[in-house]
């Protein structure tokens, strides 16, 4: 598999243990679902990381993502990442691009299979503003550049809230032609991020729209682009967003999240009342066989039978879409769902957005025309 093809598929294809490698953090995003800053007072010591990594291996995982915080803040990440490597897991590290610099020959040794840095503004002033940081762009910018002169993969990941969502179009004339994977996801109200800052369901609808048309326009090569997954569910009218057709929300499944204290949970996402044990008392294999699949089919049934998730025909393929989403808004439906707002749309008669259409985009350009612009 193309590096570029493994960097799109990595959140969904592969057994995937997503880790917060340490709370500690260099940035101070408005929208960090784990409000990392400090580091939290009893973190896995490297020794423990190092068994963890083996164990992850023995359950099955072939990918780690170290992530934080800011992962480069912890100055064993790299003996970590050397096991990772060793152990031929797949490495990616996430990161937000402030520290590159002083890691390159260690990372151009390591071969991580990509390095993917946060950008959540076409121009200094959003995404400093965003992060919490003046001059984080530039840096951003300067990252991304000093990783491709190393031929290290890399992929950029944009958060989508109210403060940058009109700023994609500019963010993708950043990224196009360059070999960089883009992941689209949403904030949601979790960690510090303010639930008046989430974007509107109709902007919702405007961004998967836009992901949708660049998909359309541009080829992989140009502009290998994926929605995460918050990006869903069984359009009537889009194609699939991300590589796979959906399948139902992947915590405990293909996706694992670990906290730096060594807490388990199925993703980071999910609030600590996930917590489904931590791997000084039990051990990770015992987690993963025992607790998980009760605990996440309890979620599926739990849906408001009264609801629109449980009248669509989709329900079981889908199960709701992503479980951290609902449960960030405290809803047992996912209003974050294409098919959900289509038929709301549609039936109310009122469409979502105005918005440019490329004239080059035909498949689209009857959607946008006869449903969008009316
Ligand atoms: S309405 Fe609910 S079950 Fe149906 S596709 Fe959307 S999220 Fe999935
Ligand atoms: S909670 Fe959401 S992000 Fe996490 S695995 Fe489920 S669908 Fe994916």
């Amino acid at each position: 598999m193309s590096n570029l093809h493994y960097q799109l598929s990595n959140f969904f294809k592969h057994k995937c243990a997503v880790w917060e490698f340490t709370l500690k953090c260099n940035s101070k995003c408005i929208h960090c679902g784990s409000s990392a800053g400090k580091i939290r007072s009893n973190e896995l010591s490297t020794e423990e990381a190092l068994l963890l990594v083996n164990d992850l291996r023995s359950c099955g995982y072939d990918g780690i993502a170290l992530m934080g915080g800011e992962p480069f803040l912890r100055d064993d990440w790299y003996e970590v990442a050397q096991e990772i490597k060793k152990q031929k897991m797949k490495l990616t590290i996430v990161s937000n691009g402030l520290v590159i610099k002083n890691h390159l020959t260690k990372l151009k040794e390591l071969q991580p299979e990509c390095v993917s840095l946060s950008l959540d503004g076409a121009i200094p002033e959003t995404h400093d503003y965003i992060r919490g940081i003046k001059g984080a762009y530039y840096k951003v910018l300067e990252s991304i550049k000093l990783l491709q002169k190393e031929n290290i993969p890399v992929s950029v990941i944009t958060t989508v809230s109210k403060l940058n969502f009109k700023e994609l179009k500019l963010i993708r004339a950043l990224l196009i032609n360059r070999k960089i994977a883009w992941q689209i996801q949403i904030a949601i109200p979790i960690g510090r991020f303010p639930r008046d800052l989430v974007i509107s369901r109709k902007e919702f609808y405007g961004v998967a729209m836009f992901i949708a048309s660049s998909l359309q326009k541009y080829s992989i090569k140009e502009l290998p682009l994926i929605g995460a997954h918050c990006f869903g569910y069984f359009s009537n009218f889009l194609p699939e967003l991300g590589l796979e057709p959906w399948i139902g929300c992947q915590a405990g499944k293909s996706v694992l999240g670990i906290q730096s204290n060594g807490n388990i949970k199925g993703c980071l996402t999910l609030p600590d009342d996930f917590i489904e044990g931590n791997i000084r008392t039990t051990t990770l294999s015992n987690i993963i066989n025992y607790r998980f699949d009760l605990k996440y089919a309890q979620y599926s049934e739990k849906i408001d039978l009264k609801n629109y998730c449980a009248t669509c025909k989709m329900f079981k393929k889908c199960k709701a879409g992503c479980l951290g989403t609902r449960l960030a808004l405290n809803s047992s439906d996912n209003p974050y769902c294409l098919r959900a707002i289509e038929n709301e749309l549609f039936k109310n008669k009122s469409f979502p957005f105005r918005w440019k259409i490329d004239s080059k985009i035909s498949n689209y350009k009857y959607l946008y025309q006869k449903l969008l612009l009316k």
